[in-house]
């Protein structure tokens, strides 16, 4: 197929595959089962001598067509879909990590993330969380039984941005699998492959759904790590190219055995989000812009954290790796200002959670979404009581800005 743009590829992707009945969208199929030729085929198929599907939970047509979007997004080498983000994330753990691994990971994470590491920190995996925004602290953290660094794009509420590509310079170097979750860039502002990460995880829930109507989560290997280094692979998954172990091993262990699977009628609603995300991500990356502009320039406001501001401590690495800033901001009012007088004010933006929806979402972080982990760990996080994060949506940019600051009023 010719080197088409990141929305012409897209949108054109399942009818290369000359679809049935020339359908313009690959069909939703419900089959649990599937048919063969015959019995012989059957079991080709089962040992994976030939291709095909097996059984609903490991893989279904409407599926595999998705997933070959997001690889293609993505440019990797493939891809396996997930019931949610939690699911694709899940699997990594399950499927790669045995008790005695070590794990290094960014402390500004998605808070089901940080729980999700303490669940497995008590399983016997060694945790430890750093702050990412420098390479140094990362690798002062390695131990020889580091198997994987795991950063989060732009960090979740807070908008701290990992040093992507140092840190990818730095497991290149000593042969340790990379993990970025590209959920709040999404793959169109920005391509982990870029600075060597192995494993890619996209909330699909997120910006490449974007409407809010479907729960879905991926990963997404680039071919950038060297599987062969990996000491977790099981020898039964070694009969193909090391280019595959992974998601070979993923797949088996952590879809078939755990069963996060993405129904086929989320893919599809997913798969139609995904053809406009490259313009949502557009309008929504300028009304953030504007947005965090005017909070900045507002007195009651006491702080905004924006990555296209010029006050981002890493707006110079957001600004040379990614097509844009994105969706998501965070703000502090001044003391005396009640976040939730402030949010019941909004006519336009909805309080409640959820991000890289078509329309504004606004949440106070502290009380809601990170109240579980404590006043300590939020501390640690930069999370202030009144902070408000706001998923930025596609709204007319006036509209949206009125209605941010007639609240203030
Ligand atoms: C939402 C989110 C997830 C989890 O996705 P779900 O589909 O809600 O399970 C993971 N990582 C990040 C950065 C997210 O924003």
């Amino acid at each position: 197929m010719k080197n088409y743009g990141f929305t012409s590829t897209i949108l054109h992707n399942d009818r290369q595959k000359g679809i049935e009945h020339g359908s313009l969208h690959k069909p939703i199929h419900t089959s649990v089962t599937f048919g063969y030729a015959d019995a012989r085929q059957l079991a080709s198929v089962f040992q994976g001598k030939e291709p095909g599907f097996r059984y609903g939970r490991q893989g279904n047509p409407t599926v595999a067509a998705l997933e070959d979007k997001v690889s293609k997004m993505e440019q990797g080498v493939g891809t396996i879909c997930f019931a949610t983000g939690m699911g694709a994330i899940g699997a990594v753990f399950q499927a790669l990590l045995r008790a005695g691994d070590h794990v290094v990971s960014s402390s500004f994470l998605f808070g089901n993330t940080n729980s999700l590491w303490q669940t497995v920190a008590g399983q016997g995996v060694g945790v430890d969380f750093v702050d990412a925004t420098d390479v140094a602290n990362v690798a002062a953290a390695l131990k020889p039984e580091t198997r994987m660094v795991f950063v989060e794009t732009i960090a979740n509420p807070r908008t701290q941005i990992a040093d992507l590509k140092r840190i990818g310079e730095l497991c290149a170097q000593r042969g340790i699998l990379y993990v970025v979750d590209n959920t709040m860039t999404s793959p169109y502002l920005f391509r982990p492959k870029d600075v060597g990460a192995g494993l890619v995880v996209n909330a699909l829930t997120k910006s490449i759904g974007g409407h809010g109507n479907a729960l879905g989560g991926a990963l997404t290997d680039t071919g950038a790590y060297d599987w062969t280094r990996f000491p977790n692979i099981f020898e039964n998954y070694k009969k193909n190219p090391s280019v595959q172990w992974g998601l070979v091993q993923i797949r088996a262990k952590a879809l078939r055995d755990f069963g996060a699977s993405l129904a086929p009628e989320a893919a599809h609603h997913i798969a139609v989000g995904a053809e406009t995300l490259a313009l949502r991500m557009d309008r929504a990356s300028a009304n953030a812009r504007a947005l965090a502009a005017m909070l900045e320039a507002d007195q009651r406001v006491a702080a905004v954290y924006y990555p296209g501001l010029k006050s981002h401590p890493q707006h110079g690495i957001a600004a040379e790796l990614f097509k844009d800033f994105g969706s998501l901001l965070s703000f502090e009012l001044k003391d005396g200002i009640d976040c939730f007088d402030y949010l019941n004010k909004l006519k336009l933006a909805i309080p409640t959670s959820n991000l890289g929806d078509t329309r504004t979402l606004v949440i106070p972080v502290s009380h809601t979404i990170f109240y579980e982990m404590g006043p300590e760990r939020r501390a640690s996080m930069g999370i202030a009581d009144s902070l408000i994060r706001v998923s930025v949506g596609i709204e007319d940019t006036d509209d949206l800005i009125a209605d941010f600051r007639s609240a203030l009023d």
